[in-house]
This record gives structure tokens, C-alpha cells and sequence, in this order.
């Protein structure tokens, strides 16, 4: 898995906009929660947090920093149509619980403008979504 974004070299990053840049002690991709647990609990670091990495202003890292990227903390862990509740995990990009709603029938009402975006990222950012 890599950082698409924003990885220049292993530790050399960049923000979407490739305007601010920093070099970081290393980014990790956990699989599970046990993992960001061990990650979280250990690190001698600074942490921040990867979602989608389209914010652009460097909130995705801190320098000399541990990056954990959440894109592998992406699955689904439940559904309730009667209730039209999804539970999902923060690394998830809104296109894939687009494409699982989608399956029963339901969709998300209110969208940002592309659904590239983590679900964490945009619970982070205080996101706007466009209505129109
Ligand atoms: C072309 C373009 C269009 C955009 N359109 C919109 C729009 O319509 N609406 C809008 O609101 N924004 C928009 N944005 C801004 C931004 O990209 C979004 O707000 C998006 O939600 C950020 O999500 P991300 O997954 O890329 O987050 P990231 O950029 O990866 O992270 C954003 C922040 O959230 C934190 N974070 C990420 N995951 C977690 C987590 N699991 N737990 C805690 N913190 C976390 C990060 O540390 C960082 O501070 C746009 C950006 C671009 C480049």
C-alpha cells in the first residue's frame, strides 16, 4: 500500500496541493484495530492521521512524526436496512459505502464534491456536503 498523494521518497511528504512539505520519522498502513492499538500505545512520536490525504494545508502529518494511514482500516462491520444504518471503519472512502448502499437501493443524500474522501477525514473536518 502506498501514500499516493503526498509521498515524494519513504518519509518525504507533500499535501494534495504539493504546497507545504515535511519529511516525517515514518508512516504506518494498520489492517486491524489490534495493530493501531500497538501503534498508538508504543509510539515515542507524535501521531497524525491519514485518511484520503486531499486536505491541503499539511493536516495530514506532523514533522519528525508518525503517520498512521487508515486506508487499510476500510471494511464494512455492519448494516441495518430497516433501520438504514451503516457502520463502517474510519479508513473507508465514501465510494465504497456509496457502492454497498447502492446494492439495497439506498444512497447517501447529501455528498461533498467527490467521494474520494475518507469517511474519517470528512467526520474530521467538519465537512460541507453540496445539496443541490
Ligand atoms: C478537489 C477537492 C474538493 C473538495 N471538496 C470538498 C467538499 O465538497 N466538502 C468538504 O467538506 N471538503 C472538501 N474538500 C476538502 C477535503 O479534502 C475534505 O474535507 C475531505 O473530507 C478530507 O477527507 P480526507 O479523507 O481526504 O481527509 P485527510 O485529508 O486525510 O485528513 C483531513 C483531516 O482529518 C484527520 N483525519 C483523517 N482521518 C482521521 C481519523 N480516522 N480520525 C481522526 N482524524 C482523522 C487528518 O489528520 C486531517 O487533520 C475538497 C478538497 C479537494 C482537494
Amino acid at each position: 500500500m502506498t501514500l499516493p498523494s503526498i509521498l515524494l521518497a519513504p518519509t518525504q511528504v507533500t499535501d494534495f496541493s504539493r504546497f507545504y512539505q515535511a519529511t516525517v520519522d515514518r508512516i504506518e498502513y494498520p489492517r486491524t484495530i489490534t495493530e493501531l492499538h500497538q501503534l498508538v500505545t508504543t509510539s515515542k512520536k507524535p501521531i497524525a492521521l491519514a485518511g484520503g490525504k486531499y486536505s491541503m494545508g499539511g493536516q495530514v502529518w506532523c514533522q519528525d512524526g508518525l503517520v498512521i494511514d487508515t486506508a487499510q482500516l476500510n471494511a464494512i462491520t455492519a448494516f441495518d436496512p430497516e433501520k438504514k444504518v451503516v457502520t463502517v471503519q474510519a479508513g473507508i472512502r465514501w465510494r465504497d459505502v456509496q457502492e454497498f448502499l447502492l446494492r439495497h437501493g439506498l444512497a447517501v443524500q447529501v455528498m461533498q464534491s467527490y467521494n474520494d474522501f475518507s469517511v474519517g477525514g470528512f467526520l474530521a473536518v467538519n465537512v460541507h456536503g453540496r445539496d443541490p
